[in-house]
């Protein structure tokens, strides 16, 4: 087993690694800009070691930062978290070469699955359904028309590279195409430095159904069954829940199924997210995500599984400590993201916090790196807080949710918890009963002019 890795990132996720590590007896090496020299990870590893100036690019983002400091510590591997340099290929393969584990999966398997065309390539192949659209690439304009024509309006153009919900554009009608053709492409440029763009059915009321995988990279993989993402603002997620309300065991076990066979089939190693559009009792794959996800925490609560030690143990090339047969669901788990943002229109609200009080009790976890006195930096996710609650069922969660947000208090700054207070008021948040659609339309209609 390792003796001491490094944290590439920030927030809430450098601390949820530095943790799982502790637990583990491994020691954590922090690595901060010069804004976040007073951060919770900072103070929580047992090193921590400055790599740049505030911008992400010139400190998180930055690899000849980042390797020096496992260098300089005597880290011998690389926990990315997620976001900043989790999915980038490149990265990885400079990892190795400086003889440093990535904990994670393989460069290739990073490269094939962050190009959202040979994803979808890859998947159909391995058996996984996907949603109708282009064969590939679509190279220009002509070309769109002929998949509108085919598929049937409306249509989504995305860019290969895209991500974070940006470089998608929907059509409604032939008339809409040419936009949604240029701005993809554009924003996939822009974003991604890619303009490749493909096209698919634009389906009307699914849901965001996400299987979560794990692999040991020597051909054995299971599944953690789903997680429910439908509430969802431009394409963000804010609320996940798992078990899914409209999946029931046997649909899970299929589907789980279908996903843990192909990433077997490919050795993939460690944890990763197969997603789906669910609509009428079919799934249609949209992405694949190859590093832990915001959300992890649902699926952990349900099947009382650590995902983060899991990775760091099959990293170290350690056998996984469970098998499909291990994994039971038990209860309910559902987490909102509290971001210091204000609503209604969510504009970014920095800044210090004059009084933190975290929630607790029974079944309550609280993912934050949030502190009394701490200064939020301007310059980062607006993500500050992820408050878990796990239950026997879904109504007690909802209830334990509810409770839990009242004890909350995070002073000094505005946060989307009123939004958390008053989705917990809605029927169809009640019942289970959205899609992803539901959330913007909702906001529509809640918001005051
Ligand atoms: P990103 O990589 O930016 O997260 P995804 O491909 O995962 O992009 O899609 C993000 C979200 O966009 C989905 O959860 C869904 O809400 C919406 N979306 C994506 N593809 C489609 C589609 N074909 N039809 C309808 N909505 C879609």
């Amino acid at each position: 087993m390792f003796k001491k890795i490094l944290i590439a990132n920030r927030g809430e996720i450098a601390l949820r690694v530095i943790r799982a590590a502790r637990e583990m007896g491994i020691q954590s090496v922090a690595v901060h800009s010069t804004a976040d020299s007073d951060a919770m990870h900072v103070r929580m590893a047992d090193e921590a070691i400055c790599v740049g100036p505030p911008p992400g690019t010139d400190s998180y983002l930055s690899m000849p930062a980042i390797i020096s400091a496992c260098e300089i510590t005597g880290a011998e591997a690389i926990h990315p978290g997620y976001g900043f340099l989790s999915e980038n290929a490149n990265f990885v393969q400079i990892v190795e070469d400086h003889a440093l584990k990535f904990i994670g999966p393989t460069a290739e398997h990073i490269r094939i699955m962050g190009d959202k065309i040979t994803a979808k390539e890859t998947m159909k192949n391995l058996g996984v359904p996907c949603v109708p659209g282009s064969d590939g690439g679509v190279p220009d304009l002509d070309e769109a028309y002929k998949v509108g024509d085919e598929i049937g309006y409306p249509v989504i153009v995305k860019a290969t590279a895209g991500g974070g919900g940006r470089g998608m554009k929907l059509a409604n009608s032939k008339a809409e195409m040419e936009n949604a053709f240029r701005t993809a492409r554009s924003e996939g440029k822009s974003a991604f430095g890619n303009d490749e763009v493909y096209i698919e059915k634009y389906l009307g009321t699914p849901r965001h159904i996400e299987i979560q995988v794990f692999g040991d990279g020597k051909g054995r993989a299971v599944h953690l069954g789903e997680r429910d993402c439908s509430l969802q603002r431009r394409h963000q997620k804010v609320f996940e829940e798992a078990p899914g309300p409209a999946i029931d065991a046997k649909t899970r076990a299929k589907i789980g199924k279908v996903c843990a066979d192909a990433v077997a089939s490919i050795n993939y190693a460690g944890a990763g997210t197969i997603e789906f559009l669910y609509e009428n009792d079919e799934f249609y794959f949209i992405e694949m995500n190859t590093r832990l996800q915001v959300e992890h925490p649902v699926t952990e609560a349900i099947f009382g599984v650590d995902l983060v030690q899991e990775q760091i143990r099959v990293a170290a090339g350690e056998e996984m400590s469970f098998q499909q047969k291990d994994l039971e669901v038990n209860g309910h788990a559902i987490e909102v993201r509290i971001n210091a943002e204000k609503v209604p229109a969510f504009t970014p609200c920095p800044g210090k916090i004059t009084q933190y009080h975290a929630p607790g009790g029974l079944g309550v976890r609280m993912d934050s790196a949030l502190y009394d006195g701490y200064s939020i930096p301007p310059y980062y996710d607006s993500l500050i807080a992820k408050l878990i609650v796990h239950a026997a069922d879904r109504p007690t969660a909802l209830a334990r949710l509810k409770r839990a947000l009242g004890e909350l208090i995070v002073d000094g700054i505005d946060t989307t918890t009123p939004l958390f207070d008053a989705l917990l008021q809605e029927d169809a948040v009640l019942t289970g009963d959205y899609n992803i659609h539901w959330l913007e339309k909702w906001l529509e209609a809640n918001t005051p002019e």
